[in-house]
């Protein structure tokens, strides 16, 4: 019950007055002799319990004034607020403890296997990854993350070209997503931001930026070997 300066002795003299009376009625059916056993007792009297602390953390502090202590609840209210700060405290605690050892697994899973070298080599470490607040994942950056777009290694996989080599370099070099993005000639420019992406939103803009226009530019010439519109 909220009073108008909020100081919640309305609230504590009704609260006082209900459980009064639901005690009262609880007396007459605990019978001593012959009545409920002493779980069910506890069970009925938390009934008392939860009319008493009904939203206790809300009105706590009044307990605190001595004149408004119709009953003795202060202990029992800051009981229960301490408790479920503690909880919370606890169920926080918990949640971070299970995601750091969810995050070191993935890594250890991440360091051990034989697939997304490419990706592994751009994040090595999977924890500033999972937390970065600033990164949208684009189209194109994601080609670039993955090495699955227009990089001629993959779409010859795929059968969609005939070469892997890089038409710039020479040949014997395979034109894959770590030749475009780190030694191609084409694509000097920008690519010592790569390893720096997850510093902050700026580096992670460049990135998006960079992959954009690397991709952008190779498939070109893809949809040109393959008679496409540009
Ligand atoms: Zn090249």
């Amino acid at each position: 019950m909220l009073d108008t300066r909020l100081s919640y002795r309305e609230h504590l003299e009704y609260v006082n007055k209900k459980a009064s009376e639901t005690t009262g009625s609880l007396c007459r059916i605990l019978l001593n002799i012959r009545g409920p056993k002493q779980v069910r007792r506890k069970l009925l009297a938390t009934v008392v319990e939860t009319q008493l602390l009904y939203a206790a953390p809300g009105w706590a502090e009044a307990t605190a004034v001595s004149s408004y202590r119709q009953v003795p609840l202060c202990e029992l209210v800051q009981e229960a607020k301490e408790i479920r700060a503690a909880l919370a405290g606890d169920q926080a605690n918990h949640r971070a403890k299970t995601r750091m050892q969810s995050v070191d697994n993935w890594q250890a899973a991440w360091d051990n296997s034989s697939k997304r070298r490419w990706t592994h080599q751009l994040i090595p470490s999977i924890e500033p990854w999972v937390k970065r607040k600033h990164a949208q994942v684009d189209f194109y950056l994601t080609q670039a993350l993955s090495g699955h777009g227009c990089f001629r290694s993959f779409l010859k996989r795929f059968g969609h070209d005939t070469e892997d080599g890089c038409p710039e370099c020479g040949s014997g070099i395979v034109e894959d997503a770590q030749h475009i993005l780190f030694e191609c000639r084409r694509f000097g420019y920008d690519r010592q931001i790569l390893p720096l992406m997850l510093l902050n939103e700026a580096n992670w803009k460049a990135t998006a930026a960079y992959a954009a226009s690397v991709l952008r530019t190779l498939r070109r010439p893809d949809n040109e070997r393959r008679g496409a519109p540009a």
